[in-house]
């Protein structure tokens, strides 16, 4: 199907060119769909100038993902959409507001669940039930995109972060980033999205080798082996030196900081010790390192205090001497935080 949502730029438009579609007439259609959600074939026709007879290779009318609920913390002004796929599962999408006035960053989701199963995230307990297609995370750019608007704020950028492992999902979630940094797309710029993985060495590989615009951020979970088998034990396959190894090629390739997440839970990975083997584990590979509060709706995971958390920074700027950053995730009270999105818009 020639579905700009659907298919990366420059496929696009190598698909369209083999219909005898001109590159402009199809950029306008990826702009009328993508940029200013206008679904009316007749308005492609009219405003596009898209023959008619390639309205059926488009897939005219193009499947929509259906928005049942938006939620807004009171909180914060975090707002939650659920959205319903055609074969009726959830998928969630969440509206960071951004310190700049009127700025939104979008967490989108790739996958419905997620098999990775981290101990401590809602969508890792739920069923994987399957990927994402490229135009299913599009959509929730478009309608997220749509929210925004009307409340007269804009988006300036996305993180791929909701539910699901992107790197899992590599084809589309990379395909749909395209997409929505393509200028007749989403025009969002391409440093301005931010692609989050657990640690997946072959696609990290594969992204830093074909040098795509996009941010990356690598979630260690722990510091040592041992603990980041308890928290994520589908992982254990993998040893955390992999994964630096593979963070450090891409920080030299890109000669920038990687940025690493790590999510701090009570007693399990803030102690003196974590610091001590995060800043081993590190070493002089160029990071930037963002704490990240667990949210565990059940209770089983909590949050460092305030003590336990000062401790556990001031050991890591003796130890680890790069930028340490804490990261809010907000909309805790609408079940938005990172770990808390299982498919339904409140717990
Ligand atoms: S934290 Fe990320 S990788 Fe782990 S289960 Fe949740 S969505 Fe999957």
């Amino acid at each position: 199907m020639l579905d700009p949502r659907n298919l990366a730029p420059e496929r696009y438009l190598a698909a369209g060119q083999e219909l005898g579609v001109r590159p402009e007439t199809l950029r306008r259609l990826s702009a009328a769909i993508i940029g200013r959600d206008e679904h009316d074939p007749e308005s492609w026709v009219r405003g596009c100038q898209v023959p008619r007879r390639v309205l059926e290779a488009i897939g005219a009318p193009l499947p929509r993902l259906e928005l049942t609920e938006t939620r807004t913390s009171s909180r914060d002004g975090f707002q939650k959409l659920l959205l319903r796929t055609r074969d009726g599962l959830a998928v969630e999408t969440v509206l960071i507001p951004l310190h700049k006035q009127g700025c939104v960053s979008l967490c989108l989701s790739s996958q419905v669940g997620c098999p990775v199963g981290c101990a401590f995230c809602a969508t890792g307990r739920m069923p994987a039930r399957r990927n994402l297609e490229t135009w299913e995370i599009v959509d929730q750019f478009v309608i997220a995109r749509n929210v925004v608007r009307a409340s007269g704020r804009k988006v300036t950028g996305a993180v791929f972060m909701g539910m699901g492992e992107p790197f899992l999902n590599y084809e589309r979630a990379l395909a749909a980033a395209e997409v929505i940094s393509c200028p007749y797309g989403g025009a969002i710029a391409g440093p301005a999205i931010t692609i989050s993985t657990v640690g997946l060495v072959a696609e990290i590989d594969r992204f830093t080798r074909e040098n795509r615009r996009f941010r990356l951020s690598i979630s260690l979970i722990a510091a040592t082996d041992a603990r980041r088998s308890l928290l994520a034990p589908n992982l254990r396959a993998t040893p955390l030196a992999a994964i630096m190894a593979a963070a450090r090629r891409h920080a030299l390739a890109r000669r920038t900081r990687v940025m690493l997440a790590y999510v701090c839970i009570a007693g399990l990975n803030t102690g003196e010790d974590d610091a001590r083997a995060l800043a081993e584990l590190v070493a002089d590979t160029p990071v930037r390192l963002d704490l990240i509060d667990v949210t565990d709706p059940t209770g089983r995971f909590t949050p460092p205090d305030a003590a336990e958390l000062a401790a556990f920074r001031d050991a890591l700027s003796r130890e680890l001497r790069q930028p340490v950053v804490r990261r809010y995730s907000g909309g805790a009270d609408i079940a938005a935080a990172c770990g808390t999105l299982a498919g339904r818009a409140v717990t």
